[in-house]
């Protein structure tokens, strides 16, 4: 933080260019601008309200269920969804929160996400991996470790089965969207990590609201995903929300952590690369999915959720766990 205030003396005055009164306190390298604590807060929110307009997330009436982890990005954004919310009397927000099973972890992050949501007077809803895979994901690592399994990750499993655990709680809720935390870092690692990945297709599906392909599958929106993740970080610090920043134990994907590194050099040195990674994305889309064709969903033979093939993905990793 030191270096940027050193950053804009030497780029000349430190004053908001907002409000053009208050001591500016960071730098927008990407936008150029300088802003002040308040100023700052406003204009997350507004880009975020932006966001929500250009992608059409929400209707005035929805009943939106925002998954929060505890983590700064989640609790940021419930604290911005409820503000927003506000404006609209139809409207209802509920916080919907999985527990894994990450002993030392998960339980003090879910701590977190229930006072934050005590302090905004909004409904939780928690539910385990252990309700509903009779697991834990620490049960699910000790099995894998036994097995010898060196192909998938723990996150590998974790994301597909908190994936369907989203999706179970959001419809137990009765909401019409689920609203993730992903913010512009996660959607660019995620662009390039398919790439990587060889599995472009991937990239026409995940897109910053879900289309309507299936009655069981509730809509998922991504209001953070025009945020870079250094602001949303210093939203909740300015706002003084209280966020979970141990990390899980479990480390992440290897090549993320190298495609987040990666990222980050190239945004210090070409400020706003991470926004045309995103942007690239979304131009190259409409031919994906002409390409990809449409979809077509059905219910898992085992567990009902929606899904590409006969089984799902989240029952076919717990069948190969279980053998
Ligand atoms: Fe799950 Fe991996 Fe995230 Fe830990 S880092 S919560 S294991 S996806
Ligand atoms: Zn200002
Ligand atoms: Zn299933």
């Amino acid at each position: 933080m030191a270096n940027r205030k050193v950053e804009w003396n030497a780029m000349g005055s430190s004053v908001c260019s907002m409000c053009k009164r208050k001591e500016a306190f960071f730098f927008r390298p990407y936008s150029g601008e300088k802003l002040c604590k308040g100023c700052f807060i406003r204009s997350i929110e507004g880009k975020v309200r932006a966001t929500i307009a250009k992608y059409k997330m929400f209707e005035f009436d929805d009943r939106i269920a925002v998954a929060v982890s505890g983590g700064k990005d989640s609790v940021s954004l419930l604290h911005i969804l409820a503000k927003i919310e506000r404006d609209y009397p139809k409207a209802s927000l509920v916080a919907v929160s999985i527990d894994e099973g990450i002993a030392g972890y998960r339980d003090e992050a879910l701590k977190i996400a229930g006072e934050n949501c005590r302090r905004l007077g909004v409904e939780h809803h928690i539910i385990s991996f252990k309700e509903l895979y009779g697991l834990t994901l620490d049960e699910i690592v000790e099995r894998l470790r036994e097995g010898g399994e060196t192909e998938l990750t723990p996150c590998a499993y974790c994301g597909v089965l908190r994936r369907k655990a989203l999706n179970v709680i959001a419809r137990k809720v009765e909401a019409e969207k689920l609203a993730t935390a992903h913010t512009l870092d996660d959607e660019a690692q995620t662009i390039l990590l398919n790439m990587f990945h060889g599995d472009v297709m991937r990239i026409a599906r995940e897109k910053p609201v879900t289309d309507n392909v299936h009655p069981k599958l509730v809509r998922r929106v991504k209001p953070l995903c025009e945020i870079p993740e250094r602001e949303t970080a210093l939203f909740a610090y300015f706002k003084k929300i209280k966020f979970q920043s141990m990390p899980c134990p479990y480390a992440p994907e290897a090549l993320r952590n190298d495609i987040r590194l990666f990222l980050n050099r190239m945004e210090e040195k070409h400020a706003g690369i991470k926004y045309t990674v995103f942007k690239a994305a979304e131009r190259i889309r409409p031919a994906l999915e002409r390409a990809a064709g449409v979809e077509i969903l059905k219910e898992c033979c085992l567990c009902g959720e929606p899904t590409v093939q006969d089984v799902c993905k989240a029952c076919e990793m717990l069948q190969k766990l279980r053998a």
